[in-house]
């Protein structure tokens, strides 16, 4: 059995990852979201185990000493990780795994899974990015021109990543991520254990 995949979605806030994942998930059944555990305090509309697993403090702290994290990193003074034991089940299982990570988690996973794919979403513009961050009506202009300041670094560590898709075009960015998902499927030394039983007709 060819274990699923794991991929690696980065992007400067606004960029429209968050929208992007969402739709790609509504489409493609065999891709599943891992949820990163935090220690800071849900949003009005988040709910826990969808969006974030929530934590006090001391828990994450447990649960990083006890290993559990795949990476994890400190941003804004609140402690996010992603959970090891979670993907490996799901990688064994089949299924394709998808990280919505920033650059420095991303560093991380691919010291330790060295076939991971890493994906970077683009702005069309600068000027399109400050538009979306202010759009979506979620941040004060303080926090804005922190992102704005924080995706000149971000977007400085997209060679790092394997592939790029420009969020100009929402349809058309989303087939293009689709189609990242889906080319990696194809590959031959998955499709042979996936349809194992159909080469075997051929050469028993
Ligand atoms: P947004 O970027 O403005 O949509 O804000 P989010 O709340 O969706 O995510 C904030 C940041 O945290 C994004 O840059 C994510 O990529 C990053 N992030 C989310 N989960 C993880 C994780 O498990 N590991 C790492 N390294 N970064 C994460
Ligand atoms: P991120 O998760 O990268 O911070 P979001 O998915 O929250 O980004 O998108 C930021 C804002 O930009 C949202 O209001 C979203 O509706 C909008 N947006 C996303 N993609 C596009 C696009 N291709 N064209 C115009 N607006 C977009
Ligand atoms: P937010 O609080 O807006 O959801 O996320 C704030 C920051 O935390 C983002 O820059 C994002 O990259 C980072 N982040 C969220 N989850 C994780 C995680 O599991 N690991 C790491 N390393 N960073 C995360």
């Amino acid at each position: 059995m060819i274990p699923g995949s794991l991929f690696i979605v980065a992007a400067p806030s606004g960029a429209g990852k968050t929208s992007l994942v969402r739709e790609l998930l509504a489409r493609d059944e065999r891709v599943r979201l891992s949820i990163s555990y935090t220690t800071r305090a849900a949003r009005p509309g988040e709910v826990d185990g969808r969006d974030y697993h929530f934590v006090s403090k001391e828990k994450f702290i447990a649960l990083l000493e006890a290993g559990e994290f795949l990476e994890s990193a400190e941003v804004y003074g609140n402690y996010y990780g992603t959970s090891e034991r979670w993907i490996r089940e799901a990688m064994a299982a089949g299924d394709d795994i998808l990280l919505e990570i920033d650059w420095q988690g991303a560093a991380q996973v691919r010291r330790l899974f060295a076939e991971a794919i890493g994906v970077f979403i683009m702005p069309p513009s600068l000027q399109a990015l400050q538009q979306r961050l202010t759009g979506r009506g979620q941040d004060s202009t303080e926090i804005i021109a922190r992102r704005m300041a924080a995706a000149r670094e971000d977007i400085s560590h997209v060679s790092e990543f394997d592939y790029v898709i420009i969020n100009d075009d929402f349809a058309e960015a989303v087939a293009d991520l689709c189609a990242l998902f889906r080319t990696r499927r194809l590959q031959t030394s998955r499709q042979l254990a996936r349809y194992a039983s159909l080469f075997h007709q051929f050469n028993p």
